[in-house]
């Protein structure tokens, strides 16, 4: 059901219980000229989940579209297309029917056009685009008529006709609505409607040389959609007027209600898609979906769950108003998820070689122990052999104040394991250790750590049974908090520390049977996430998705 729980599920609910509508259509408007970010997952969450929620209501049905808004032939793409369909499937959405595209409508579109000629509603200017521009006006000085706007309709019709057979070159001529030009609200000063691009597209190939522009493409194909409710962002509130206004001169068609809301903006992020392409054209990240990025598929290379990312919009909600999330509270969502969903493992990052001292050379135990603690997922066997990883940062032979780890002559508990004494270090010639010698309390497998008094816990992994890999340590992309403030290039506040890749890394023989996208805790490290495109049963690669706890800003 519908909760009344923002302003547009508000409206919804009042539209459905009045009887106005039984069946609420919504739709998902990209543009296939970038991959999708996050603010778009706001964007598909509200759209698709606001028409599954109205199909619960009894004799109601819910639909949502995904309509591809391809009017911009040049930037747009084969590519982006398949990747937007994909990342609105992977977040847990279908759309109804088939996939659509603006595109589809270019006949009806232009036959609507010719419609609001013939009404001597829409005329050919055939100013240069500069002159159209100044004639515009400005926002507190009103723009004036082109000369052109008083011609026949029968020389508009012809002229337009014209256009569309390719008698002339780019920008010879366009076609505007004829509203205001004294209008207090630019959108309505006589915007045009269609221009001339003579160039191929992606899915009409060269049946047309004028594209019809957004505005006057997105009501019109809302109306043929039989869409009951357009949602979109607040920029978009000076467009409504022009929305309405087309569909007033067009009384065959339906009157979807345009429904405005306030965009997400995230901090520490960018989420432009020009900007966004800037980073892969440059090759500042790897591509789209690096797991830097703030695009869905960056954001599931990295080890979002589709679950938390819808989470994390049903939990920042609507407003009218712009405002700025933190993305702490994106961090937030995934570690609640994957703190109840990820089995725990054991990987040690910097590996430092320890040898048991009183263990046999050939000793192998199996310690069997729980996948997760509080979830029931099975047990997972921990081979311990006479030679061992521990994390390099987990010794220190002389030890900072307050360091809870392993010193020369202290003893620590391996996790899971026994508690094991640090007896003897060996230094290569510059001085950095090599190799501990320690030894085991062989008393203390499964005893209860408060019976013994030990600095602290650290996880190890057996030097023979445990498996090489490569881990990526993600951090964010951009160091400052508004990156995309607007007064300095945003790419000066990238983060050069973003990607630390590892790629000594030993993990624990029970990971042999990891496929992409396995998400897993490393006890005392963080979640990871195995590599949808680089990992390898032969070599793991894992992507650090977050850290335990929220460490940014805070000291080290
Ligand atoms: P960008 O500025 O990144 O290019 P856009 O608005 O041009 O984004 P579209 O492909 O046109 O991208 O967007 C498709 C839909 O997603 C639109 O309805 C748009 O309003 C919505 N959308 C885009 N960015 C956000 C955002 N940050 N928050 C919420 N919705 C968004
Ligand atoms: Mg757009």
């Amino acid at each position: 059901m519908i909760e009344a729980r923002d302003f547009i599920r508000t409206r919804v609910l009042t539209d459905i219980d009045s009887g106005a509508h039984a069946q609420i259509v919504t739709r998902f408007p990209p543009e296939p000229n970038g991959y999708l970010h996050i603010g778009h997952a706001k964007s598909i969450c509200l759209n698709f989940g606001l028409a599954e929620e109205a199909a619960t209501h009894p004799g109601v049905s819910g639909l949502c579209n995904l309509r591809f808004d391809d009017t911009n032939p040049e930037k747009e793409s084969q590519e982006y297309i398949d990747a937007i369909q994909r990342d609105v499937q992977w977040l847990g959405f279908q759309w109804s029917g088939e996939v659509r595209y603006a595109s589809s409508y270019f006949q009806a579109l232009h036959d609507f056009a010719v419609e609001l000629i013939q009404a001597g509603k829409a005329y050919v200017d055939s100013q240069t685009p500069e002159q159209i521009r100044e004639m515009r006006g400005t926002l507190s000085q009103p723009g004036s008529n082109s000369p052109f706007r008083d011609r026949s309709i029968a020389e508009n019709v012809d002229l337009f006709a014209r256009m569309k057979a390719g008698e002339f070159p780019d920008g010879a001529h366009v076609l505007r609505a004829k509203i205001d030009m004294g209008s207090g609200n630019i959108n309505l000063r006589d915007p045009i409607l269609y221009r001339i691009r003579h160039i191929d597209h992606h899915q009409t190939g060269s049946d047309w040389c004028i594209y019809p522009m957004y505005d006057y493409t997105h009501p019109i194909s809302d109306a043929l959609e039989g869409i009951t409710h357009s949602l979109c962002t607040l920029e978009f509130e000076a467009h409504r007027p022009l929305y309405d206004w087309l569909l007033e001169q067009l009384p065959s068609l339906p009157h979807p209600q345009q429904i405005e809301f306030a965009r997400l903006n995230l901090n520490y992020t960018v989420t432009s898609k020009r900007k966004l392409k800037q980073l892969v054209d440059e090759k500042l990240v790897q591509d789209w979906d690096d797991p830097r990025m703030p695009t869905i598929s960056g954001l599931r290379r990295r080890g979002y769950t589709p679950a938390s990312l819808r989470n994390f919009c049903d939990r920042i909600g609507l407003s009218k108003s712009d405002g700025v999330v933190d993305v702490a509270m994106l961090e937030f969502c995934i570690r609640e998820d994957l703190e109840l969903s990820a089995p725990r493992a054991m990987a040690v990052l910097r590996p430092l070689k320890v040898v048991l001292t009183n263990v046999a050379a050939d000793h192998l135990e199996i310690i069997r122990t729980v996948r997760h603690p509080n979830v029931d997922m099975g047990e997972r066997e921990l081979p311990l052999t006479q030679e061992i990883y521990i994390d390099r940062a987990d010794f220190e032979e002389v030890p900072p104040k307050g360091f809870k780890r392993l010193t020369l002559g202290g003893e620590v508990r391996l996790r899971n394991a026994y508690v094991m004494r640090c007896d003897e270090v060996i230094k290569d010639a510059a001085g950095n250790s090599t190799e501990l010698r320690c030894s085991l309390d062989l008393a203390t497998l499964g005893a209860n750590p408060t019976d013994r008094k030990v600095k602290g816990v650290i996880h190890w992994v057996s030097v023979s049974h445990s498996l090489p890999a490569t881990v990526r340590l993600y951090d964010r992309l951009f160091n400052d908090a508004s990156p995309d403030r607007g007064d300095a290039d945003f790419k000066t506040f990238i983060h050069e520390a973003s990607l630390e890749t590892l790629t000594d890394a030993r993990v624990e023989a029970s990971l042999a049977t990891a496929v992409a996208e396995d998400r897993f805790q490393f006890e005392r490290e963080g979640y990871f996430c195995v590599d949808l495109k680089e990992s390898s049963p032969a070599h793991l690669v894992f992507n650090r998705t977050v850290g335990l706890r929220d460490s940014w800003g805070k000291p080290a």
